[in-house]
């Protein structure tokens, strides 16, 4: 597998629970913080029967990535869930600082080489490697890129007090609680409370597109990287902090706190609707198959469904004739689901272009 971020990992348990040996290359180190707050919809406790002939039960891969309590969460807790429970997986390698540069696939088996020059093989190549994906470029190199959708989100977490959602002419704001490093909620419901509880904001903003140009997060039509408030022109977030009064209280001030505190992210937001899943030996998932804008809440939730289904297509194994097989019925099974979740998202950026053009 290429990539092991919330969908790769996820994956990475999936395909471990149905008896195969999962080698997972990763360019990230392991020790990763940051990242977004997220809405997990689903994974109350639930258990399930581990595929692999051993007959024990494990809770479902949705309830290790909520701790059983579905909510909002933050990104860095959900991929040490994960991160942990893959690495508990027998037959698991996760090699990290471990960056793919090529890949191929033949009738008979999948390879991918590291910048070293390491050539890892096996009977299939999931690619589970985000909106930039390089596997997907062998699924469909006609249709490779994520498109920007013509808009930004910046985001950023202050522990302050405030009440969720509002939206004001041109902009959109959401507004999420993160539970602390307890999963408590509420402010002194936890015992440590060594984390504040924070809240997570997102501003959707159609007006920054020059700046995003200039910075080169924005090339073209394709989205290139979120940018941190470290390496952002610092004249940008000034006046953020100046627009931040377009808000009524209290989001002005968490929004000018995140940006005092050089806690604020502008990511250009890119859309990629999937034609095709699987290729040959090749598969893609998460946010390699389907970009969707974050309003939808809803792309880790369908990477998730995109591992569940492939693990679960691989009870009999993938060599040979029965890897194709399997690689072709996910793609029956997912491409649908991944296309209306995208288009679902593309209404809202619709209707917020409009207002900006109005
Ligand atoms: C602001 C915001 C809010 C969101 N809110 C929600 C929400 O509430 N609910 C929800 O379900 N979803 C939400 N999402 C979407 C969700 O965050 C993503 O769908 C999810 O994080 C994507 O995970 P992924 O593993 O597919 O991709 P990524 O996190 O992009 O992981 C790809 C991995 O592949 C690795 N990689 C890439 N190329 C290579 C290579 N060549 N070699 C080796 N490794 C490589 C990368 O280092 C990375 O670790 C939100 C997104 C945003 C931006």
């Amino acid at each position: 597998m290429v990539g092991a971020s919330l969908a790769g990992l996820a994956l990475s348990i999936s395909l471990a629970r149905s008896g195969l040996t999962v080698t997972v290359l990763e360019r990230a180190v392991e020790q990763r913080n940051g990242g977004t707050g997220l809405r997990l919809w689903g994974g109350m406790g639930e258990t399930v029967q581990r595929r692999d002939g051993s007959g024990i039960r494990v809770p479902t891969i949705a309830s290790i990535a909520s701790a059983g309590v579905p909510g909002p969460v933050g990104w860095a807790m959900v991929r040490r869930r994960l991160a942990d429970a893959a690495a508990n997986e027998p037959g698991m390698a996760i090699r990290y600082d471990t960056e793919v540069v090529k890949i191929g696939a033949d009738a008979d088996s999948a390879w991918a080489r590291d910048t070293a020059g390491l050539v890892y093989t096996g009977d299939i190549l999931p690619g589970d490697d985000g909106h930039r994906s390089m596997v997907r470029r062998s699924i469909d190199p006609e249709h490779p890129d994520a498109r920007y959708a013509g808009y930004t989100i910046w985001t950023g977490k202050a522990p302050c007090d405030a009440a969720p959602g509002w939206q004001e002419g041109r902009n959109y704001m959401n507004m999420i609680t993160l539970p602390n490093q307890d999963g408590a909620m509420i402010v002194g419901e936890t015992q440590t409370n060594d984390e504040p509880r924070r809240y997570f904001w997102q501003w959707y903003d159609p007006t920054s597109d020059n700046y995003l140009r200039e910075a080169g997060a924005l090339v073209g039509s394709v989205s290139q990287y979120s940018l941190v408030n470290e390496n952002s022109a610092a004249s940008k977030y000034a006046d953020i902090h100046r627009r931040a009064a377009h808000w009524p209280a209290p989001w002005d001030d968490i929004v000018r706190h995140s940006v005092r505190r050089q806690s604020v992210i502008a990511t250009p937001i890119a859309e990629y609707v999937p034609r095709r899943l699987a290729r040959g030996r090749m598969a893609i998932i998460g946010d390699a198959a389907h970009v969707p804008s974050p309003v939808t809440d809803a792309g880790f939730d369908t990477g998730l469904g995109d591992a569940e289904t492939l693990g679960e297509l691989t009870d009999h194994g993938v060599i040979g004739e029965q890897g194709l097989k399997v690689l072709r019925e996910y793609e029956k099974q997912r491409l649908i689901t991944a296309q209306r979740m995208v288009r679902s998202g593309q209404g809202f950026g619709d209707s917020l272009l409009d207002s900006a053009n109005s």
